[in-house]
């Protein structure tokens, strides 16, 4: 477990900097210095590697105890790179060729260069990458490699990319081995292409889905494949340590941008770099992007469901205040920052790197970012980064140990539904939208989660309860998977139109679709949303939810109806084998994603309650306002709970919300030895009263509103 800070992006901070702010590093309590090592930079002239600096600052930081994580930016790449590789330019959708430039964020260095499709591209990329390992494997005081940074690719392309001929090819190539030949793809898609250089992708949208959904999966499979290059490249360097990869967001809020020419998922997909690298990590600027605690706990989880036991990486946190030209934003406060390392750790996170030491000082980011920096409040940040690096320390073995405990209920993550949204709208926000209303409603009610990826459906066998929402696209293994999960025993709750197009974009009618084939029914169609509510009665109590885009009500008179309208039901329930299916004739994560009602979270747990889930903690009260956690609190004021197991014993992690200081809170018997815990926070021993309902203690925070138990 590292706690560590961004330091250099060459040729920032100047040397004159270097001791003093490692020596003030180690004394606030972080361990670990990170430095980007830039391509363009490193190898300014084709063929000559120039370390000096990077040596200097790995010894430096050896020098004052501090580790180090080394950033491979090899997607800047050099000047010369267009005139030594010729011919390596990326293509744009219009056919034009990209021309490259200083990239926001780096002031030395080309972006995007060259295609990495481009035989002569990857050779220089990798021959980089291999100088950088042999120079630090042997430093003592590394400790990992963050291989690919936000791993851009298309940045500032200006243009939708990359349509080079080598891209094009391998393109081609993915498609015959997906479908095993041209003939192959002609049967899938219904088309009849006489040759391949008739197979183009897809364009913009707003056209057939087809092309341009095959094209972003394209796309999202070529980034994993060229992260594991990279990783194995480092890998067979220096086997020892792990190397991760990071993308901006965990790839559920990769929804594309038309502004900035970004596909759905362009990036590659977090479960597939987990499959096969050592880790996964994302960035994360709550301040500046607006992100809440719950979403902030959501996007934690969205990593942690993607890496499934590897290594989770919060690769770059906010320090301070961040900058985008001359809009000044909020000060980051330490409370706020602290709740994000406790929320990451109780998430199991390996690193915690913040973004960054020094403001930054060229471009637009110049003023921003330095958690030393002067938004103000730097020494209170800092303070408390000591504080907590302090119980990190003192549990380090603990800490280290922690896993989180493992989920009943999942939520469907697809791929494929997010490149048919974006085929359509030029984003994926509609579908992502829907999955993060599922997403928030766990974290409020403190349900541990896992996002599932739609490949990756191993890990239904652990569940009771899958969530499918807005999963309009489905393939035929994901079908026969989830359809096995119903009838060994599992609850899956599919929204409206689910299935009702194939991967290939084609839509099918709803007695076509795989819910019909399961339950026995099938939706009657469209119907326009004129502003009402979706109200469903279960145990005398009346929940009331938001539904978004339309209604499809399923055919009346069949299963258990939770909620109907004229032409058949809104939420109904069928039994199929040992499972069952609960098809809602709507939208409702979307909704409640985009305006809060307590009601879809209650409608959630009655859903998990009636699948034989059962909360192991539960928040008997907690002020302001008794039982306020059973009814849903406030939209923002919300108590949340994680917890797991580390060494033998149990951990939990609860935090309170603003205006909130105390909580009752019960477990099962015996959950903590000897009925006692101790908050690793205050160092306070709290004596728990065993009843006949379990184990039950009163907490109050003392420091940012957390307290975390160990017994
Ligand atoms: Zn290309």
């Amino acid at each position: 477990m590292n706690l560590g800070v961004q330091y250099y992006r060459p040729p920032f901070p100047v040397d004159t900097y270097w001791e003093a702010d490692f020596a003030k590093i180690k004394q606030s309590g972080l361990d670990t210095v990170q430095l980007w090592v830039v391509w363009a930079w490193v190898e300014s002239k084709p063929g000559q590697f120039n370390y000096d600096d990077y040596d200097r600052l790995v010894e430096l930081a050896g020098k004052h105890g501090l580790n180090v994580v080394l950033s491979t930016i090899a997607e800047i790449h050099p000047y010369w790179i267009h005139h030594t590789v010729p011919d390596s330019e990326m293509i744009d959708h219009m056919g034009h060729k990209v021309i490259s430039s200083n990239r926001g964020e780096i002031h030395f260095g080309l972006t995007p260069g060259g295609c990495f499709d481009h035989p002569g591209i990857w050779e220089r990329m990798a021959e980089f990458l291999r100088q950088t390992g042999t120079r630090y494997r042997s430093a003592p005081n590394l400790v990992g490699w963050d291989a690919w940074n936000e791993l851009r690719w298309n940045v500032q392309a200006d243009g939708l990319v990359c349509f080079c001929p080598h891209t094009l090819a391998a393109y081609r190539e993915w498609l015959s081995e997906k479908y095993g030949g041209l003939e192959g793809v002609n049967a899938a898609w219904q088309r009849r292409y006489g040759d391949w250089q008739e197979v183009m992708p897809g364009k913009t949208p707003d056209r057939p889905y087809t092309d341009m959904m095959a094209w972003q999966h394209f796309l999202t499979w070529r980034a994993n494949q060229h992260g594991k290059r990279r990783y194995d490249l480092l890998k067979s360097i220096d086997p020892d340590r792990p190397v991760t990869v990071h993308a901006a967001a965990p790839s559920p809020l990769h929804v594309g941008q038309p502004e900035r020419f970004f596909y759905a998922i362009d990036r590659g997909n977090d479960w597939f770099y987990a499959d096969e690298l050592d880790g996964v990590g994302t960035s994360s600027f709550p301040i500046w992007e607006n992100i809440d605690e719950a979403a902030f706990g959501m996007r934690v989880e969205f990593v942690r469901s993607a890496a499934r036991g590897k290594k989770v990486w919060l690769s770059e946190v906010q320090g301070g205040r961040s900058a985008v030209g001359f809009t000044a934003y909020k000060p980051v406060d330490a409370f706020s920052q602290q709740r994000w390392v406790w929320n990451g750790i109780a998430c199991g996170a390996d690193k915690i790197l913040f973004w960054c030491w020094r403001n930054e000082i060229f471009g637009r980011e110049s003023g921003g970012f330095g958690i030393a920096g002067d938004d103000g409040l730097a020494e209170e940040r800092l303070a408390a980064m000591g504080a907590s690096a302090a119980v990190i320390e003192r549990h380090q073995t603990l800490i280290e140990a922690y896993q989180p405990v493992q989920p009943a209920v999942g939520v469907l993550f697809s791929p494929q539904t997010y490149y048919l949204n974006w085929a359509q709208e030029w984003s994926a926000k509609r579908v992502a939208g829907a999955l993060q209303g599922y997403a928030r409603a766990m974290v409020r009610r403190s349900i541990p989660y896992l996002v599932v990826e739609e490949e990756h459906l191993e890990v239904l066998d652990d569940l009771k309860v899958l969530f499918m929402p807005h999963v309009v696209v489905t393939s035929e293994a994901t079908e026969r998977a989830l359809s096995a999960f119903v009838r060994r025993g599992g609850t899956l709750v599919c929204e409206s139109e689910c299935g009702a197009f194939s991967p290939a974009g084609i839509y099918r009618y709803p007695e076509e679709r795989f819910t019909a084939r399961l339950a026995g029914v099938h939706e009657v169609g469209r119907r326009n949303l004129t502003g009402e509510m979706l109200s469903v009665q279960t145990g005398g109590e009346q929940l009331t939810m938001g539904m978004a885009q339309w209604m499809t009500p399923w055919q009346p008179g069949q299963g258990k109806i939770w909620s109907s309208t004229r032409d058949g039901a809104l939420v109904n329930e069928i039994k199929v084998g040992q499972g069952r299916v609960i098809l809602i004739g709507s939208y409702l994560g979307e909704a409640y994603f985009e305006d809060w009602t307590p009601g879809f979270e209650r409608f959630l747990q009655t859903i998990m309650l009636s699948a034989g889930w059962r909360p192991e903690i539960e928040v008997l009260t907690h002020q302001p306002g008794v039982a306020s956690h059973v009814q849903g609190g406030s939209r923002d004021a919300f108590l949340y709970i994680k917890y797991g197991t580390a060494l033998g014993k149990r951990l939990v992690f609860v935090f309170f919300p603003a205006g909130s200081d105390q909580a009752t809170l019960r477990f099962p018997s015996g959950f903590f030895a000897g009925g006692k815990a101790e908050d690793l926070l205050s160092g306070r021993v709290i004596e728990l009263q065993e009843n006949a309902h379990g184990q039950e203690a009163v907490l109050t925070p003392l420091h940012w509103r957390i307290v975390v138990l160990a017994g």
